[in-house]
């Protein structure tokens, strides 16, 4: 099996990929008319869009390809944003602006589709729609209104009685909620996997272990420093996401990296066909989110947060499980036998971003948890932007990162806001 640094567990979803990729290091100078930073889905779908427009691009990943958030997620194919549907999109960013944003939100689930089936990726996906159910009584009625609002954007939604969500997911627990039929799920690694070969197969150069570690200009070029090697590039292209570090300062303060757990089961054998028996992916309406689906081989796979790390891979799986059986009793005791986890970019706002500097340096960030799809939907947007069409022509507004105010502070306590969501969440039920 690919070897990865063994600072953190590797995913469940490595052993259930088929295929590999492994690329060699950057050693010596290498010329490229793009430099894309960061072997992601957001960079690799970045690289593999310039490259089919004609650019010579190398891609530089610091350890291995989806060793990031890309490799680690829970897998769920979502259009739709953490936090704002269409109308508080509009509030945000109003006229052509915002409108042009809800369409590439409204169309992301496709865009990850497409590159899926015009490469054909071996990722175990699945497409018979997302659910959010709602926890309480207020949160179903304010989901079937955000149905609508989706619905009248042109997207295929629509809302969820109690019974419904209740036979779509096979668990009474819930208070109704809403469907997007155009989501989920997918092996997150094998898709990343799956989009480095594709990158690779449109002419992309890949190293992985090759970490930039500095960025400079000179006689107009961009000079991209790694350990052994240095690649000369007209412009470059930062897909770091949680991971950015110092390359561009103002980019790491602007978003907040937050820690996110995995856990799975063993397979279930005939009791998966009783849970989401139409086999879509779930995630809820709480503050603390609860959410789920399953994998080819019958396994459910969930996560969750934690205020304290200490202990998390025995602590995480033991309350997931706990949740867990709370909706489905008939799972076994402590039923999480899998764990993992991965960093998310978190934005004040939980809006993405698109940033562009005036030396050419572009880059977006802060999936807020939402960016499998987003990354898909974003990075012809990226290589717009790296190709310099005009600010006004793109679907997301550049802007220049903006601080998080006390960001060193916020970036260690961020999960000291849990119990106060965990509150929240108990309150409103
Ligand atoms: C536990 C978890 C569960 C999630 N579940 C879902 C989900 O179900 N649905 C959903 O839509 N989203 C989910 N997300 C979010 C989603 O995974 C991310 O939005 C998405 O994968 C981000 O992709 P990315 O390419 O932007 O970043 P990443 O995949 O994080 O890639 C960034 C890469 O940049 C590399 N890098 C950093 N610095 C450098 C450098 N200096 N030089 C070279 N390389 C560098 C890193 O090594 C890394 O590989 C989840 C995230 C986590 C962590």
């Amino acid at each position: 099996m690919t070897s990865w640094p063994s600072d953190t567990p590797s995913p469940l979803w490595m052993s259930l990929s088929r295929k590999r990729f492994e690329a060699a290091s950057l050693k010596g100078e290498a010329k490229a008319d793009v430099v894309i930073i960061g072997g992601g889905i957001s960079g690799l779908a970045t690289a593999l869009e310039l490259a089919r427009r004609g650019r010579r691009v190398i891609l530089l990943e610091a350890t291995r390809v989806g060793y990031g958030a890309s490799g680690r997620a829970n897998g769920q194919v979502i259009s739709a944003l953490t936090r704002h549907g269409p109308d508080a999109v509009r509030k945000a960013w109003p006229g052509e602006r915002g409108e042009r944003f809800i369409q590439l939100v409204k169309g992301a689930a496709d865009q990850l589709y497409d590159l899926l089936e015009r490469y054909g990726i071996d990722c175990d996906a699945r497409r018979n729609g997302w659910l959010q159910p709602a926890h309480s009584p207020g949160r179903a009625k304010r989901v079937s209104g955000l149905a609508a609002q989706w619905a009248v954007s042109g997207a295929e939604t629509g809302a969820l009685s109690a019974s419904q969500v209740a036979e779509r997911l096979g668990t009474d627990t819930y208070c109704g909620g809403w469907e997007h039929r155009r989501g989920g799920h997918i092996n997150p690694y094998a898709f990343t996997v799956g989009l480095a070969r594709a990158a690779a197969s449109e002419g992309v150069i890949i190293y992985e272990n090759s970490p930039a570690t500095r960025l400079s200009r000179k006689d107009g070029s961009w000079i991209v420093e790694t350990p052994q090697g240095r690649v000369v590039a007209d412009k470059v292209g930062l897909a770091t996401a949680a991971h950015t570090g110092d390359l561009w300062p103002e980019l790491r303060r602007s978003i907040v990296p937050v820690t996110s757990y995995q856990a799975a089961t063993d397979p279930l054998g005939p009791l998966a066909d009783k849970i989401l028996p139409n086999d879509e992916a779930s995630s809820d309406t709480r503050m603390d989110l609860r959410y789920f689906r399953k994998t080819r081989d019958g396994r459910l796979v969930s996560g969750g947060a934690l205020t304290f790390q200490i202990g998390a891979s025995r602590r995480l799986p033991a309350m997931v499980g706990k949740r867990l059986k709370e909706m489905f009793p008939a799972l076994p005791e402590n039923p999480m036998t899998s764990f993992w986890s991965g960093r998310i970019a978190m934005t004040v706002d939980r809006l993405p971003r698109l940033h562009r500097r005036g030396d050419g340096l572009c880059a977006w960030i802060g999936c807020n948890g939402r960016g499998l799809a987003l990354a898909c939907a974003m990075a012809p947007v990226l290589a717009d932007a790296i190709d310099g069409v005009a600010d006004e022509e793109l679907a997301l507004r550049p802007t220049a990162p903006p601080a998080v105010p006390f960001h060193a502070f916020v970036s260690r306590f961020a999960r000291l806001i849990l119990p106060w969501y965990r509150f929240k969440d108990s309150r409103e039920v």
